[in-house]
């Protein structure tokens, strides 16, 4: 079978979907398309020099519940349909958190690796530059994501704000705090999947104190996720990986030596006192608790079988095909889906979309608190919904999202 992209992944999941809940077909039309998308060219100085002109997208799929919400990644392979993917996975995220938005995502095929500086900068004020009339804090509403981050969404914010006039400091989340940033933010989306696991280690009776935790990518969801599990459970990090391959230590990894080591070298690989294993062999390792904070289509039908985690929690977004999370649930392992497990960085988003409004800003002890009653609830509706339809916690998330959205746009009389 050819390989499916991103966004016919996430179509057959609201098909999966549309057929539990007997969802009307020209409903499930609606929702299978993005409402808007915006396909750009930015011509970027170059340090040389030279003009160079990248692709760019930006996905608005359904706006039913709120302003669209999503990251922006810089990715040399990135294509506009992963953007369309990730746009409906923000719509479904923020319907299964309750969070008054609907769900968006940018993209711009670069390599941010090769590029200085002052490049980034120029073109991410071309970004948004090209796209200032479409976004906006109740239009849309971007955030970081892939190999973008405070500064960059600093400078974007400051590129719109010039053109307003105006600062406007709730176009854009994930920013520093000393320009309209949430306390909290910068570790949320790993700090809300600790969470999920959490509750999911109760439901499942399952100690956390000492078990062992293999994660895949060594990004800002990776590394926090690394760090907290320490600091939170005391679990045992025996594996860690980036994208040039992984190390393995059986008494486990200092994740704070292990960033410092990153920063020096540039990867995770070579450090000391670790043995190395290849991104793949981490996946199949004896451990707890198997953390996919990486790309999409990381646990296909090829390894899915040999997955030994009774937990797999989605750091990254869409890292398990349809196949693979078909034979995740016969053999009995409990997935914690990427819309559910990583919505800790959108829920902060939003806490920080309601600070910048209000001009009043919270201490880290209330956006913690705030954070885990939200991704608790949240754990929970999609457990009930998964022991009452009798389906997969990936399916389950699907329920209680695509309900909430059709509810909104029942009311709204687009249906
Ligand atoms: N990029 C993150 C995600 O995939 C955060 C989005 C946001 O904060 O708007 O959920």
């Amino acid at each position: 079978m050819t390989q499916l992209n991103p966004f016919e992944i996430s179509q057959i999941q609201l098909d999966e979907c549309a057929e539990i809940l007997k969802l009307d077909p020209n409903v499930k039309a609606i929702l299978r398309v993005p409402m808007r998308e915006m396909h750009l060219s930015l011509p970027v100085r170059m340090d040389d020099g030279n003009v160079r002109t990248f692709p760019a997208y930006r996905v608005q799929y359904n706006n039913a519940r709120g302003p669209t919400k999503g990251g922006i990644r810089f990715h040399p392979d990135e294509t506009i349909d992963t953007v369309r993917a990730l746009a409906a996975w923000m719509t479904w995220k923020c319907a299964l958190l309750n969070l008054p938005l609907g769900g968006g995502k940018g993209g711009v095929i670069c390599n941010p690796k090769e590029m200085s500086e002052a490049e980034l900068e120029r073109l991410s004020r071309a970004y948004i530059q090209a796209l200032h009339t479409f976004i906006g804090p109740d239009i849309d509403i971007p955030a970081p994501d892939v190999y973008t981050n405070p500064l960059i969404m600093a400078c974007m914010m400051d590129e719109y704000s010039k053109i307003e006039g105006k600062s406007v400091f709730g176009v854009i989340t994930g920013k520093p705090l000393c320009v309209g940033g949430s306390c909290g933010r910068q570790d949320a989306t790993a700090r809300g999947g600790c969470y999920t696991i959490r509750e999911a280690a109760i439901e499942l009776g399952m100690d956390l104190h000492n078990s062992k935790v293999a994660i895949q990518g060594f990004g800002n969801a990776g590394y926090y996720a690394a760090s907290l599990g320490n600091a939170l459970f005391d679990c045992k990090i025996v594996a860690l990986s980036d994208s040039k391959g992984g190390i393995y230590n059986k008494e486990g990894l200092i994740p704070e030596a292990v960033y410092e080591h990153k920063a020096k070298t540039g990867s995770v690989i070579n450090f000391p006192g670790s043995e190395s294993i290849t991104n793949e062999e981490l996946l199949e390792l004896d451990v707890d608790i198997l953390i996919p904070a990486a790309l999409e289509n990381a646990i296909t039908d090829k390894n899915a079988g040999n997955i030994k985690a009774k937990i797999v929690a989605e750091l990254a977004n869409g890292p398990t095909t349809p196949e693979a999370d078909a034979i995740l649930y016969k053999n009995g392992v409990h997935v914690i889906p990427d819309f559910l497990c990583n919505a800790g960085g959108v829920t902060v988003s939003y806490f920080e979309m309601v600070q910048n409004k209000y001009m009043y800003y919270w201490d880290e002890g209330a956006v913690h608190e705030r954070l885990d009653r939200k991704m608790t609830e949240s754990y929970h509706s999609t457990s009930h919904a998964s022991k009452k339809y009798g389906i997969n916690m990936r399916q389950a998330a699907y329920v209680v999202a695509v309900e909430r959205v059709v509810e909104a746009m029942k009311h709204r009389c687009w249906i």
